[in-house]
């Protein structure tokens, strides 16, 4: 299936979040059943990720935003069991410190952008400032407003030197968010993740819903798409952001790069050092006989 293709904000497009059923599932009937396919896709992703870091020319970043308990850990969770950690990095954006909040509000998020050959998932973003930013009437609205373009032009940035941004919408019910609350409760080992906010939030809902819609239907653009991924399953949002991360990785036209050293030559000196160390341990083969 091509996800990519199914769960994409084409550029201009209205987005109601009401009319994308959270419980899709395609054509898998189950977890079990998918298991193959998400293998292949995290094999994909590995194999390219080599490549993207040995090529060091490109890289990616991928952009996670949802309501809470829509699974933005798990994703990061899962998105690792297909990478090498060296050449990644993971960043949670949470309340702005007060240096941070003294400064533009991409003043924390540049600094974090993948360099070469770099994988960067982004857990929240710069997408909290017109988001939290907004239904908390933090900043006022000529202010927020204004960063849609600003947004726009930050990601248009990066891309011209050469990032790839995917940007994520974990979309779950309110249903389902009530469930993952409840086991969280139910679970001692989970208690740590609840926050009284969780709560609170939860009323601000629809308030939530708009936010994301308009800022989606603001920022999906042709250079850094938008994708709202159901996710009321756990593996059916895995499969599909694995499918479309190596997907897009595959279009990257990543290569091994070209040998930047005389192999010929170094096959010498590789000759030349096994000679010696043979010659060595003759020597003292000999000296302890
Ligand atoms: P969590 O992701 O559960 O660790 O929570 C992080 C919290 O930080 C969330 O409540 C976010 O809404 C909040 N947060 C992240 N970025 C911002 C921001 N720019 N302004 C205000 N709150 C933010
Ligand atoms: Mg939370």
């Amino acid at each position: 299936m091509d996800y990519r293709a199914r769960f994409v904000v084409e550029p201009g497009r209205k987005v109601r979040l009401a009319k994308i059923d959270p419980s899709y599932t395609g054509k898998h009937e189950s977890h079990e059943k998918a298991l193959p396919v998400i293998r292949k896709h995290l094999e994909r992703m590995d194999k390219l990720q080599y490549l993207l870091y040995a090529d060091a020319d490109q890289s990616l970043l991928v952009v996670l935003q949802a309501l809470d308990a829509a699974g933005k850990d798990g994703v990061v969770r899962h998105l690792f069991s297909g990478m090498n950690p060296q050449g990644t990095s993971v960043v949670g954006f949470k309340q702005p410190s007060k240096i941070e909040s003294d400064h533009d509000f991409l003043w924390r998020v540049h600094q974090h952008a993948p360099g070469k050959g770099e994988i960067a998932i982004f857990n929240r973003s710069h997408y909290e400032d017109v988001l939290v930013v907004r239904v908390h009437e933090l900043v006022p609205r000529k202010v927020w407003s204004k960063r849609y373009d600003l947004i726009n032009d930050f990601e248009k940035l990066l891309v011209q030197n050469r990032t790839r941004v995917l940007k994520f919408y974990l979309h779950i019910s309110p249903d389902e968010q009530l469930a993952r609350f409840e086991q969280r409760l139910e679970d001692p080992s989970r208690h740590w993740k609840i926050s009284v906010s969780d709560y609170s939030e939860r009323e601000l809902w629809p308030k939530y819903v708009a936010a994301y819609e308009e800022a989606i239907e603001e920022t999906s653009t042709k250079h850094a798409p938008w994708f709202v991924v159901p996710s009321n399953h756990k593996w059916f949002r895995n499969l599909a952001i694995s499918e479309i991360i190596a997907d897009t990785m595959e279009e990257m036209g990543l290569e091994l790069p070209p040998t930047r050293v005389n192999i010929a030559d170094i096959r010498r000196k590789y000759h030349a050092a096994v000679r010696a160390q043979n010659k060595e341990q003759r020597a003292s083969a000999r000296k302890r006989g």
